[in-house]
């Protein structure tokens, strides 16, 4: 069982949303305060940019949603996450960075 907050937010994802199929990751840091996650692929980015081609902002709602909403439970307090590219926008990967903003 993950021993610390960080260990249960990596493993959750780098390894969870892996097996769920939604996302492969090409790259993680994570410090407790901020991270940055990097992916080679992404279950809502690539049927967009198939089907509608390319956008002109980053599409991955469903996965900014679940990192501020996973870090908020895990750590009790407010985080702000931003995709700052999208494999939709014809971004070889997808980019999400996330940091702490502090209350409660
Ligand atoms: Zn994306």
């Amino acid at each position: 069982m993950p021993a610390t907050k960080e260990e249960v937010v990596e493993l959750d994802f780098t390894f969870v949303h892996h097996q769920l199929g939604w996302y492969n990751t090409h790259q993680f840091e994570f410090d407790g305060e901020k991270g940055k996650i990097v992916i080679d692929y992404s279950c809502f980015a690539e049927p967009i940019l198939a089907q509608k081609g390319k956008q002109d902002k980053p599409v991955c709602y469903y996965l900014v949603g679940f990192f501020k909403g996973f870090l908020e439970t895990v750590y009790k307090t407010e985080w702000d996450v931003q995709e700052t590219k999208c494999i939709a926008e014809g971004e070889k990967h997808c980019e999400f960075v996330m940091k702490s903003v502090g209350g409660a």
